[in-house]
């Protein structure tokens, strides 16, 4: 396979430079690339490989799938996406109504226009949202999206997003009146840095929205479906949205994303409001069916949990001049560094065979499969201060 990274770039739009690595292959935790080197996968393709690689669960639900029905259209109803919807109830407490898109951008897009819809409703104009937040690339997603760099250079938006500093419950407050069609939020800042707010702040504003009826809208597109130890990030402060959004870790790899709305909200689009040609298709959705049942029948819970744990305790116990830290929950953490260390780290920790990512210039993202053993763990943190100090400066 030679030559693959010049023919990307010539073949390719620049917008995602030209990775370092062409992956060949995976098998559970580990993936090889064009060349035959192995790696310890810790980053899951963004936290979505929930299961790892060529899990035999979803082998199984998307070859007998493809192979008996892959698409039908909204035309028609089949049995794999009902289930799907239905065990998303079971687990959101018996209540709420889906829709299936095939990504996380759809599925906060068809937030957002159940958002603007109920504004309409109510006489709300306005909608707020975190600095720094990510909420996908599409127009829509991304007049939510807090982060100046990527959102400016294709504004203006046709909706009023005002933003608040992340983390700031007195800020919410402030911002949040009875003119507010709903808040987004993240229930941590995955794309930010994996940077949690202070406990406390997902309950306020659930509260705050309860106090003023604006609209609660979780981004759950990270932080759900086992990253966290939880099925679900709200669980920790009992803070269940209005609205609720999925993708990454759904499909363990397949593209899927839900949007899910409870109460009266479940009941806004009125027929021909909204739709997707692929969306919940039955390769998809028994992907993800494949994906929940893995998830419960193995304990992956508790191991995302424990393993979580172990690594969190393994890298604080290096004391090394780059390493300042550890943030996160569950298998969904970043490392945090005393300076703007994290792509040479990441580079150096490909030279040592374990696949992180360099998400902010001073933080790494660890989000690997939720089958990840103490044991690999063990294996990563014993190499990461020989890693550290292949990537400190000279
Ligand atoms: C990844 C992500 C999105 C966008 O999802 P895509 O599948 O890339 O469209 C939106 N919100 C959050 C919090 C994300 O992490």
């Amino acid at each position: 396979m030679s030559g693959l990274r010049e023919r990307f770039e010539a073949a390719f739009m620049p917008n995602y430079g030209v990775p370092p690595v062409a992956l060949a292959r995976g098998a559970g935790c580990r993936v090889w690339d064009t060349d035959g080197k192995e790696y310890l996968d810790l980053i899951a393709g963004i936290a979505v490989s929930s299961l790892g690689h060529g899990h035999p669960a979803l082998v199984e639900a998307v070859s007998s799938q493809v192979a008996t029905l892959a698409h039908t259209s909204n035309l028609f109803l089949h049995e794999p996406e009902v289930l799907l919807a239905e065990r998303l109830r079971e687990l959101l407490g018996g209540d709420g109504r889906v829709f299936f898109a095939n990504s996380g951008t759809e599925a906060n897009e068809c937030a957002l226009k159940l958002a603007v819809k109920y504004g309409k409703q109510n006489g709300r104009s306005y909608f707020v949202a975190a600095e720094n937040g990510f909420h996908g690339r599409s127009m829509g997603a991304l007049s939510l999206t807090g982060k100046a760099a990527i959102r400016e250079p294709f504004g203006p938006y046709a909706i009023d997003v005002r933003f608040v500093s992340y983390g700031d419950a007195d800020a919410l407050k402030a911002a949040v009146d009875e003119d507010c069609a709903a808040l987004f939020l993240e229930p941590a800042q995955g794309e930010a840095g994996v940077v949690p707010p202070p406990d406390g702040y997902f309950a306020a504003a659930r509260q705050i929205c309860d106090a003023t009826g604006a609209l609660f809208i979780a981004d759950e597109i990270q932080s759900a479906i086992g990253r966290t130890g939880t099925w679900f990030a709200f669980e920790h402060e009992n803070a269940k949205p209005d609205i609720l959004t999925l993708a990454k870790g759904l499909g363990g790899g397949l593209p899927i994303g839900a949007c899910i709305a409870f109460g009266p909200h479940g009941g806004l689009f009125a027929k021909g409001d909204h739709g997707s040609t692929f969306g919940g298709n039955p390769v998809s959705a028994a992907a993800a069916l494949a994906v929940l049942d893995t998830i419960d029948r193995d304990g992956l819970l508790a191991n995302a949990a424990s393993v979580g744990e172990a690594l969190t305790t393994g890298l604080d116990a290096i004391g090394h001049p780059l390493l300042a830290g550890v943030r996160g929950r569950g298998l969904w953490r970043a490392a945090v560094l005393t300076g703007p260390h994290a792509p040479a780290v990441e580079a150096a920790a490909r030279d040592a065979g374990f696949l992180i990512n360099a998400l902010q210039p001073d933080a790494l993202r660890i989000a690997p499969p939720l089958t990840l053993t103490a044991a690999q763990a063990r294996s990563f943190t014993a190499a990461f201060p020989a890693i550290l100090d292949a990537a400190s400066p000279e």
